[in-house]
């Protein structure tokens, strides 16, 4: 991709940012890693609605900037420490997704698993500690998920997306928010019903055999697999028995084929 080109798709995830509501006058920041120590980056005090190519700078890992007219968010600094501890990571999003957000408002963790799609992609999305913006207290709340997670909930705050290319990044924006939704909704029907425990066994085998780029936190099993409190054990009277109850469910192919190939298109594959 040439310089401009690579511009254009930091502007158009910006648009799609602003469109989508995931953020509010001039929040949010996108960047992009060019080469070992330099990084494309939208600028402070900018709509990411309003973004043009000639308005992103480029910076170094210590977020000087090498580039441009305007200057760099001083929320570059949680971007650039992901850079640095992440080799695989290529490009960043940052956004406030109002659902997703209103989650670590509430102080509800978004740790139930309850689509497959995301499951596959992103697991659960940890939240990480509250810390003021502009100041190393957000980059320094990532560090303990960093490692195992490409989709952070900063609590009080918004969401965090990291992945090998920009598209990447930017559909796990997507699906943290959307995921978010879901399980408001159902939280709103009364009652949320995860998928079981042997599923998950086969939703992660198929990460696996899909090479998914990016890394994951895994599934954590049921605490309570085989007891009375287990949370699979909506399941224990429908067809689908959960495995940590006696019969276990027979595979769905049907289902893990449409999975594979929503998450394949998801991935330009
Ligand atoms: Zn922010």
């Amino acid at each position: 991709m040439t310089a401009f080109e690579i511009k254009k798709a930091i502007c158009e995830v910006g648009h799609k940012l602003y469109d989508h509501g995931f953020v509010a006058a001039n929040d949010g920041n996108i960047s992009v890693k060019v080469s070992d120590n330099e990084y494309y980056c939208t600028p402070t005090g900018v709509s990411k609605g309003d973004l043009t190519p000639d308005m992103i700078i480029k910076i170094d890992g210590t977020g000087k900037k090498l580039e441009g007219k305007l200057n760099p968010s001083s929320e570059i600094k949680m971007h650039l420490r992901v850079y640095r501890e992440r080799p695989d990571v290529n490009a960043v999003v940052h956004a406030h997704p109002p659902v997703a957000t209103a989650f670590t408002v509430a102080g509800i963790p978004l740790d139930q698993y309850i689509l497959p799609e995301a499951i596959l992609t992103m697991g659960a999305v940890p939240t990480c500690e509250y810390g003021t913006p502009s100041t190393m207290e957000i980059p320094d709340s990532l560090a303990p998920y960093i490692q195992d997670n490409d989709a952070f909930l900063l609590k009080n705050h918004g969401a965090l997306t990291v992945g090998n290319t920009l598209k990447k990044a930017f559909f796990l924006m997507e699906e943290v928010e959307f995921n978010a939704q879901i399980c408001k909704h159902a939280r709103e029907l009364g009652n949320v019903e995860e998928i079981p425990c042997d599923q998950l066994e086969k939703l992660m085998e198929l990460r696996k055999k899909m090479q998914i780029p990016g890394r994951h936190p895994g599934c954590k099993k049921c605490k309570n697999l085989g007891t009375e409190n287990c949370r699979c054990k909506h399941n224990a009277e429908s067809k689908s028995t959960c495995s940590c109850g006696t019969s276990a469910a027979s595979a769905d192919e049907d289902l893990v084929a449409a999975i594979t190939k929503k998450v394949l298109a998801a991935l330009g594959r």
